[in-house]
C-alpha cells in the first residue's frame, strides 16, 4: 500500500518534470527558430522575411526605423 502510494507520487512527479520540460523546450524553440511576431510593435512578420532571415525579430518597418536611427546617430 506504502509502495503504491508512493509509486503515485512518483508518477505525478515524473508528469510534472516532463510538463515543465515540454513549456522550456517550447520557449527554447520559440527564442531560437525566431518569432512570427515583431517584438517591437507585435504585428506579424512578412513570411517572405522570415523565410529570408529566419532570425528576424522585427518587422521590415521597425527594423527600418532602427536602422535609420542608428544611420542619423
Ligand atoms: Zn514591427
Amino acid at each position: 500500500m506504502i509502495e503504491r502510494c508512493d509509486e503515485i507520487e512518483r508518477a505525478s512527479l515524473y508528469v510534472e518534470v516532463e510538463n515543465a520540460r515540454t513549456i522550456a523546450e517550447a520557449r527554447a524553440a520559440l527564442a531560437t527558430s525566431g518569432t512570427t511576431e515583431c517584438i517591437d510593435c507585435g504585428r506579424e512578420i512578412e513570411p517572405k522575411r522570415r523565410a529570408a532571415m529566419p532570425a528576424a525579430r522585427r518587422c521590415i518597418e521597425c527594423q527600418g526605423l532602427i536602422e535609420t536611427e542608428k544611420y542619423h546617430r
